[in-house]
């Protein structure tokens, strides 16, 4: 189950509007838009029908006691247009009423937890629950997950997601867009993830022949952590670019077209390590991985400005990475963490 407000996932508890009063990036002076490219989405026509409709059906059976808690029930991303793989997730989005959300996270929760102890494999269904606030946060500051929701497949809607989605929101996200996704998904697991990764490595003796030579090393972990980290960083710089995906293919085809083939390599290598949902990988790929890191944290550094508040931000974030959480000084980061 993921629940999110942006691109990836974050706990509910944690969720609080991030500071952006203050921000000194793009906003503050002429955009650089891209001459050649005009925004760039995969188009809703591109929807084609799917096999798996009645596959999708039988699962989401559990969910009919708790209709009329629910708004909305609507399929996204590749399965939602016809392109999805044989590792892609079949990715569910619900909006819950405000009364129903806690009850209808509770039922979400308690089927996670059956599944983790049924021996089947993984499931491929992937659940992200909204309440009707974070939904309309999420239009408010057209973040390309609302306009994915938009052009998803609908398979129930008591006219909420509708009368929504009829409004008119502009394409690109709002400047608050971009300050969520830093505070909500991005600077806490960089540094965190970063510091991890580099002490593993070295506690190992982790090198790039390290999986031929040394047979008892099974690669560094959490590197579908670390591949979803970079899935987020993805969608801040790709709509400062312009462009808007709305499945893992367009973040590859996209990021082919922003950073060349280096770009494209390290999108393919992200989708397949959260596509297998791989829990290690191998030296060599999370140097390719970390460099690419690297300079994605930087570009959304200069996207968004370093004002106070994502100074902020990024301080909390590394001293999270530090342990040290009597420090934080946001007080609902303190919260979450402590
Ligand atoms: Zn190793």
């Amino acid at each position: 189950m993921r629940q999110q407000v942006t691109s990836a996932g974050k706990s509910g508890r944690c969720r609080a509007t991030s500071p952006v009063s203050t921000l000194h990036g793009i906003w503050n002076k002429p955009r650089q838009m891209p001459t050649s490219v005009d925004t760039m989405l995969s188009l809703p026509g591109k929807t084609t029908p799917f096999a798996d409709k009645d596959e999708i059906f039988q699962e989401l059976s559990f969910l009919k006691p708790y209709r009329n808690l629910i708004h909305s029930l609507v399929l996204v991303g590749s399965t939602a247009h016809g392109a999805q793989t044989v590792n892609s997730d079949i990715d569910i989005v619900l909006i819950t009423t405000t009364r129903g959300h806690e009850k209808v996270c509770d039922v979400l929760f308690e089927k996670e937890i059956e599944e983790s102890l049924s021996s089947d494999e993984n499931s491929k269904f992937e659940y992200t629950i909204l309440s009707s606030l974070q939904t309309e946060k999420l239009f408010q500051i057209s973040s390309p997950f609302a306009y994915s929701i938009c052009h998803g497949m609908v398979f129930q809607d008591d006219g909420y997601l509708a009368s929504l989605c009829k409004k008119r929101f502009p394409l690109l996200p709002e400047k608050e867009y971009y300050t969520t996704c830093l505070y909500e998904n991005i600077a806490t697991p960089y540094y965190g993830m970063l510091k991890k990764l580099h002490g593993e490595a070295r506690q190992r003796g982790c090198t790039s022949s390290c999986r031929r030579k040394n047979k008892g090393c099974e690669g560094l972990q959490s590197a579908h952590v670390f591949a979803k980290l970079i899935m987020g960083m993805f969608y801040v710089t790709l709509p400062s670019r312009n462009m808007i995906p709305l499945t893992k293919g367009d973040v590859v085809t996209y990021a082919k077209m922003a950073y060349g083939s280096q770009g494209e390599n390290v999108a393919k290598l992200v989708v397949s390590l959260m596509r297998e949902k791989r829990s290690s990988f191998c030296f060599d790929e999370y140097k390719i991985l970390k460099k690419f890191a690297v300079q994605l944290f930087k570009e959304i550094l200069g996207i968004i400005g370093l004002g106070r508040e994502v100074r902020e931000i990024i301080a909390d974030a590394a001293r999270i990475a530090r342990e040290d959480y009597h420090l934080i000084h946001n007080p609902v980061t303190k919260n979450c963490v402590v």
